[in-house]
């Protein structure tokens, strides 16, 4: 077998084997799930072996993303192309971001989760009111630790520049920093003596090529870390409240699944004039380690490792489009963010005036640029919404929608990474590149 079948294997395995201990080792289920002690140790083990492989994966985004960056910018030569480069991703972004919130707009607006024989659910409301104590407990947990936290979107760019140039290296959470120092220190190259540029030239592109080959060997316990990871949130889904809210699952799922497989086919046919299954092919492994890890940085090295090697895109492009994409264009997070508000003011019976609605689309599209590439961080994004719209009391409807939130979360990160590719895509053919061709997929 081929290592992305290896991966999709053990994800349907670790979907059973986590049903099985779903169904056979919880002894409580209210408040929350809580498992026999043969139960606990195998949740314990998966725990333990995912957040390993998860750290693996982290573990070079720093040096991929820095070295990435200067050497992609660097090997431009002149800053023309850097900029058009720029405003070409940039226009990607905005308008497959914005296409993804429509989409997710239509879809609640038509089918409306929230609502039953068209009042708001009740059964859904008291089931959170009952709740609403540890439900408000599990947001603010939620909140607390989140970096720029109610104000994500004022603090963009107090985050872009570091006060100290090694702090931006320091830890994951710092993405934006990270890729303003890499900008700065790839267009700082461009005009430096020849005699300055070489060596430091060299040795980013000697780092970048090992941290690729750390990708791959990284990438050979995929199957194993997939499985863990897998497995344990299987095992720890609340099926009960699955059901419960088995609408707006749906709702969501459709929309994302939606704009993943047949608005962006659309575009890679018709505007990049590629084969839409090639590059669904190409992509398989970051999309499926994008679903299993529920983190778009985590899958960063993943990502860039497939648009290279597979779809033939230039280091110059996925350097420059996709450590920015993983951290500020998620069109899966700006959809969910826009379906779940309009979900939670459906279910408390909030009337949302079209003009709060556009206020919803352009404020899902601002804090998805904010949204850090982790599980679960579009939490914020909706409390910020919420609070903002005006929506009363709204805590307890977003602890319900947490308990649901993983398996959605990992659909939605998969939307995000595979955007991000075909920004990518339409990026490298507009500069004239050969991507996509039947003999670069096979690989
Ligand atoms: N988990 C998502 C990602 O990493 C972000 C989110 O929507 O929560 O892309």
């Amino acid at each position: 077998m081929k290592p992305w079948q290896w991966i999709l294997v053990s994800m349907i395995a670790a979907l059973v084997v986590g049903a099985i201990i779903n169904a056979s080792c919880v002894v409580e289920t209210e408040p929350e799930l809580v498992f026999n002690s043969v139960g606990s140790a195998l949740i314990g083990v998966f725990d333990y072996i995912g957040t390993l492989f998860m750290n693996l994966l982290k573990m070079v985004i720093v040096p991929l993303v820095l070295t990435s960056i200067v050497v992609g910018i660097a090997g431009l030569g002149k800053t023309d192309g850097f900029a058009r480069l720029g405003g070409k991703t940039l226009l990607y972004y905005t308008c497959s971001s914005f296409v993804a919130i429509l989409i997710g707009l239509f879809m609640v607006n038509t089918f409306k989760p929230g609502l039953q024989n068209g009042q708001p659910n009740e059964e859904i409301r008291s089931q959170f009111e009952a709740n609403e104590a540890k439900y408000a407990g599990v947001v603010e947990g939620k909140l607390v630790g989140q970096e720029g936290g109610m104000n994500a979107v004022t603090d963009l760019f107090l985050r872009m520049v570091p006060q100290n140039v090694f702090d931006a290296f320091g830890t994951n959470n710092k993405m934006l920093a990270l890729i303003f120092v890499s900008i700065l220190t790839g267009v700082g190259l461009i005009f430096i003596s020849p005699g300055g540029r070489g060596p430091v030239l060299s040795f980013f592109e000697g780092l970048n090529e090992l941290t690729l080959l750390i990708t791959n060997w990284v990438m050979w316990l995929a199957p194993l870390g997939v499985f863990a990871l897998v497995a344990e949130t299987s095992a720890q889904t609340g099926f009960e409240i699955v059901k419960l809210l088995a609408k707006y699952f749906l709702v969501v799922v459709a929309a994302l699944l939606t704009h993943a497989f047949v608005i962006m086919p659309l575009v890679l046919k018709f505007v990049a004039g590629v084969s839409p299954r090639r590059h669904i092919y190409a992509m398989r492994n970051a999309i499926l380690t994008a679903f299993s890890t529920a983190s778009s940085s985590a899958t960063l090295p993943v990502t860039m490792k497939a648009l290279r090697q597979n779809a033939g895109v230039s280091e110059r492009v996925t350097s420059f489009v996709l450590p920015l994409g993983a951290t500020v264009n998620m069109d899966g997070t700006a959809l969910y963010e826009c379906v779940a508000v309009m979900f939670v003011a459906q279910v408390l019976g909030f009337e949302m005036a079209l003009s709060t609605q556009f206020t919803v689309v352009m404020l899902a599209l601002l804090t998805s640029i904010g949204v850090a590439g982790v599980p679960s961080a579009s939490l914020v994004a909706i409390t910020i919404i919420v609070y903002n719209v005006g929506i009363p009391n709204p805590e307890a409807v977003i602890g319900l929608i947490l308990a649901v939130d993983r398996p959605l979360d990992m659909t939605r990160t998969a939307v995000n990474v595979f955007s991000d590719s075909c920004g990518a895509v339409l990026v490298a053919k507009s500069e004239g590149e050969d991507v996509l061709t039947a003999d670069s997929v096979g690989a």
